[in-house]
């Protein structure tokens, strides 16, 4: 391999294995994804879909392909499911583009409240293109229905959009739903975080609610960087239509091979169990921040992450908190709370999830010491030789629980 790219892994490999990764968007994948990532389905342009290519030599990535889509399938109970988006974000422009004309109005979540960036935040092309309205949770941190059905009822929206990033509590599907039918909406969730939970059957799916599922297969799901569309039948030709050709080229072959390696890891008996650690581990970090003095919003949490406002509960803000936990190994992101004052280049608040560490095997008992080191850093975000210490500490559990590259 070339010797700088080379260096450049093995260093990266080395972060991985010594560090705490505690970003609730990331995971390790098994050695199996690694693989299927660096075959030579990357030299294969296959543009179209199983059965109609506008290429020759399709038999294996036909194969493959349909094994994607049929893993998937039973993965999530799903009646059509398209897994080519290249990321979540082309997989959120590609539903908006089937079923919206520009112009059209859409509900979604507002980002401080735990909403995606392409969700319709103004930075964002959908923003320029669609009319988004963003609706916010109450003060208890729930999301308010009745507001949520005034507006809806108001503004008449083409598209109803629930789903989040850094949102840690259940959503009513049934509930969210009902309201999109009444005023003749669309319903789409964004389950990118959760899919994993889903996926292993420790959180409620939203697919038999929703019209349209979207969602990467990074993440809660420990496959490859990836993008996927699950929905009902009457959706299925339109959606795929705007993913090739309307948005999209030739998918990612070896991308999609990846995506079937881990749809089926995630079938297996073990992916339920890990689902299962993963909601028990979140609620250990839950109870123990609680104890150390930290203020849960949303109250807590009910998936794999918390949303932490370190401002208001120690005075440290999210950047301080961020970079004082990145000096002792463990690697958090600094995040807005709800209605956040603050830039989000140094909001108020961190972000914690517990997928990553759970796949490293970590359990209850780690948790605990992990939420010692957190207080520990930020109570201490300036002084430096307490932080090094802590850094020994993480680096030595970090060495207990190797990652299998
Ligand atoms: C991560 C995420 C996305 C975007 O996924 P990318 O793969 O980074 O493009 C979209 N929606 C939600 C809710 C996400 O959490």
């Amino acid at each position: 391999m070339d010797s700088q790219v080379r260096k450049l892994i093995a260093r990266e490999t080395k972060r991985q294995q010594e560090g705490m990764e505690l970003i609730a968007s990331e995971n390790y994948v098994s050695k199996a994804v690694l693989e299927a990532l660096g075959s030579v389905f990357t030299n294969k342009y296959s543009e179209g879909y199983p059965g109609k290519r506008y290429y020759g030599g399709q038999p294996y990535t036909d194969a493959i392909e349909t094994l994607a889509i049929e893993r998937a399938k039973k993965l999530f109970g799903a009646e059509h499911v398209n897994v080519q988006p290249l990321s979540g974000a082309p997989a959120n422009m590609i539903v908006y583009s089937a079923v919206l004309k520009p112009g059209d109005t859409v509900l979604g979540m507002d980002l401080s409240h735990g909403g995606h960036l392409t969700h319709g935040h103004p930075v964002t092309l959908a923003a320029k293109i669609y009319r988004f309205i963003r609706y916010k949770t109450k003060a208890d941190g729930l999301i308010d229905y009745q507001e949520l059905e005034r507006i809806a009822m108001r503004e008449k929206p083409k598209l109803m959009l629930a789903g989040f990033s850094a949102y840690t509590r259940q959503i009513d599907y049934k509930k969210y739903c009902d309201i999109a039918k009444k005023v003749g909406a669309i319903s789409m969730f964004d389950m990118a975080h959760i899919a994993g939970l889903i996926a292993g059957k420790a959180l409620p799916s939203p697919v038999p609610y929703f019209d349209i599922v979207t969602t990467t297969t990074h993440k809660t799901l420990r496959g490859p960087r990836g993008g996927m569309i699950v929905c009902k039948k009457e959706f299925a030709h339109i959606i795929d239509k705007a993913c090739f050709p309307g948005f999209q080229g030739g998918p990612h072959m070896h991308n999609i091979a990846a995506k079937a390696v881990a749809f089926g890891e995630a079938l297996r008996p073990s992916f339920q169990k890990y689902a299962k650690q993963i909601l028990k581990n979140a609620k250990v970090l839950e109870k123990e921040l609680k104890r150390h003095g930290f203020k849960l919003m949303f109250g807590g949490t009910d998936n794999h992450m918390v949303l932490v406002d370190v401002l208001g509960s120690k005075g440290v803000t999210g950047k301080e908190a961020e970079t004082a936990l990145d000096e002792i190994g463990i690697t958090v992101n600094k995040n807005m709370i709800p209605d956040d004052s603050r830039s989000p280049m140094d909001p108020s608040g961190i972000r914690i999830g517990v997928p990553a560490i759970t796949t490293r095997g970590m359990k209850e008992k780690e948790i605990q010491q992990i939420a010692e080191w957190i207080n520990g850093a930020i109570k201490n975000h300036k002084n430096k030789k307490v932080l090094q210490k802590l850094r020994q500490e993480v680096k030595k559990l970090c060495k207990k629980f190797p990652l299998p590259y």
